[in-house]
C-alpha cells in the first residue's frame, strides 16, 4: 500500500483521511518539509487558500513542495487545493505554487450560488454520475493544451482537471461517501510507484 500524505495545515484534512482509510491506504498528515520525502502522493485539501498558502510559506514548504511535485509526485488539490496548485490566479492574492497550467478565479460562482451540489460525469470513473459538492468554489477560467478536462458543469466550466501527475477538483469528493475519485488518485500513486520500480 502506498503512503499518501495530506497537507495538514488547515482545511478538511480529517475528511480526506476517512475516505483514504476506507480504501485501506496508509496516511501521513504532512506539516513539515522533510515529511514530503516520506509520502508517495499528496492531497492538498479544501479550506481557505490564503491561510493555507500563508502557512506553506511560514513552514518553509513552498520550495520542497514545488520540487517534489515537479519531480512527479502525484498530487491532488481539492477546492482551495486547486487554487494552491494553479499556474495563475485572476485574484491578486494569494501567490499560488504556479504548477498547473490553469488560470483560476477564487469564489467566482458568485454570492448567491457560491455553495451548491450537482451530479457530474467524470472521465475514467464510469457510471453513475458523481455527486459534487461546491463550497465557495474556484472557477477554472483557462486551461493549457496539456491539461485533460475530466469533468465539466453543464455550462462548460471545467471542475476536474488533470495535468501529468497533478489532479485538481473545484468540488469536495471527501464530503461524500463516494470514494471513486480517491480510488482513482490511489491508483495514480500506485502506477507511479510501479513505474519507479521497473
Ligand atoms: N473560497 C476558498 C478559497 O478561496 C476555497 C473554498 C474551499 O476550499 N471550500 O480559498
Amino acid at each position: 500500500m502506498p503512503k499518501i500524505g495530506i497537507l495538514a495545515i488547515q482545511g478538511d484534512v480529517e475528511e480526506h483521511a476517512s475516505s483514504l482509510e476506507e480504501l485501506g491506504a496508509e496516511i501521513e498528515q504532512v506539516r513539515l518539509p522533510n515529511q514530503l520525502d516520506e509520502v508517495d502522493g499528496l492531497i492538498i485539501p479544501g479550506g481557505e487558500s490564503t491561510t493555507i498558502i500563508q502557512l506553506i510559506d511560514l513552514y518553509g514548504l513552498r520550495r520542497p513542495l514545488i520540487s517534489r511535485i515537479q519531480a512527479g509526485m502525484p498530487t491532488w488539490g481539492t477546492c482551495a487545493g486547486m487554487i494552491v496548485l494553479a499556474g495563475s490566479l485572476i485574484d491578486k492574492r494569494p501567490e499560488p505554487l504556479h504548477l498547473m497550467d490553469i488560470e483560476v478565479s477564487r469564489n467566482a460562482f458568485g454570492a448567491q450560488i457560491d455553495s451548491f451540489e450537482t451530479f457530474i460525469s467524470v472521465k475514467h470513473l464510469g457510471e453513475p454520475k458523481l455527486r459534487a459538492v461546491f463550497i465557495r468554489a474556484p472557477v477554472v477560467t483557462k486551461v493549457g493544451g496539456n491539461v485533460e478536462i475530466m469533468a465539466k458543469l453543464d455550462n462548460g466550466i471545467p471542475v476536474c482537471v488533470k495535468e501529468q501527475n497533478m489532479l485538481a477538483t473545484a468540488f469536495h469528493p471527501e464530503l461524500t461517501k463516494d470514494t471513486r475519485l480517491h480510488q482513482y488518485f490511489v491508483d495514480l500513486v500506485n502506477i507511479n510507484l510501479d513505474s519507479k520500480l521497473l
